[in-house]
């Protein structure tokens, strides 16, 4: 099918990055078997101190895994599909960065959650790099 498919849409989630390190949120051991998910609605978050700090507390825990996570032999199949001009774009659920780190077109990467490597200002909507604020 692969083969002789023209254009290719891969959706991918989770379990494509576990291979790398990175822990999905919801088997055990995961994120939400430390955190409570439901402390992190946006509502709650924006408007509650202690929450943002819980709130941050994860988000920093989280992405000192991902930040030196690299890409595994999945990620690096779905690159070869856009060298071989058949990739149409990848949509995932992970924040990881590591289609981008595979050598995917940013273009072609469309991150429905978002990403764990920027943030966004919600007063003004500037975007900063993740580290300068983790340095923050
Ligand atoms: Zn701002």
């Amino acid at each position: 099918m692969i083969e002789d498919a023209q254009e290719i849409l891969v959706f991918t989630g989770a379990g494509l990055s576990t291979e790398s390190g990175i822990p999905d949120f919801r088997s055990p051991g995961g994120v939400w078997d430390r955190y409570n998910s439901s402390d992190f609605y946006f509502q709650k978050i924006i408007s509650d101190e202690k929450t943002r700090e819980k709130y941050w507390k994860m988000s920093t825990e989280f992405y000192d895994t991902m930040k030196d996570a690299e890409p595994n032999i999945a990620h690096t199949a779905i690159r070869t599909l856009e060298d071989r001009g058949k990739l149409l774009a990848i949509v995932t659920q992970n924040i990881d960065h590591l289609h981008h780190k595979a050598g995917n077109s940013p273009d072609k990467i469309i991150e429905i959650h978002g990403t764990a490597f920027s943030v966004s200002c919600l007063n003004c909507g500037k975007s900063y790099d993740r580290e300068e604020i983790e340095q923050r």
